[in-house]
């Protein structure tokens, strides 16, 4: 297994599409949480929503695979791994 962040951005517009896709759908991230700058106050009406998910996958397909397939094609998916910083 390795480390992934999934990083998924999506207009203003569609941010109820992109939380309405996860009913019915099967993965181990429903009913979690995530970091996200969805309905964050302050933000600008237009400013583009970003949600980050840190998942634990076989690989980057796996890890894409938690995700419905209305977000993952607006998804990166990082391989991280924990590095000391000097
Ligand atoms: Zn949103």
């Amino acid at each position: 297994m390795a480390t992934y962040i999934l990083c998924h951005r999506h207009e203003p517009a569609e941010c109820r599409f992109a939380f309405a896709a996860w009913r019915g759908f099967d993965s181990p991230l429903r009913h979690g949480r995530a970091l996200a700058s969805c309905g964050r106050n302050g933000q600008a009406a237009d400013a583009r929503h970003t949600i980050f998910w840190t998942v634990e996958a076989a690989d980057a397909s796996a890890a894409l695979g938690y995700l419905p397939a209305y977000l993952t094609s607006r998804t990166e998916v990082v391989h991280v791994a924990e590095v000391p910083i000097p």
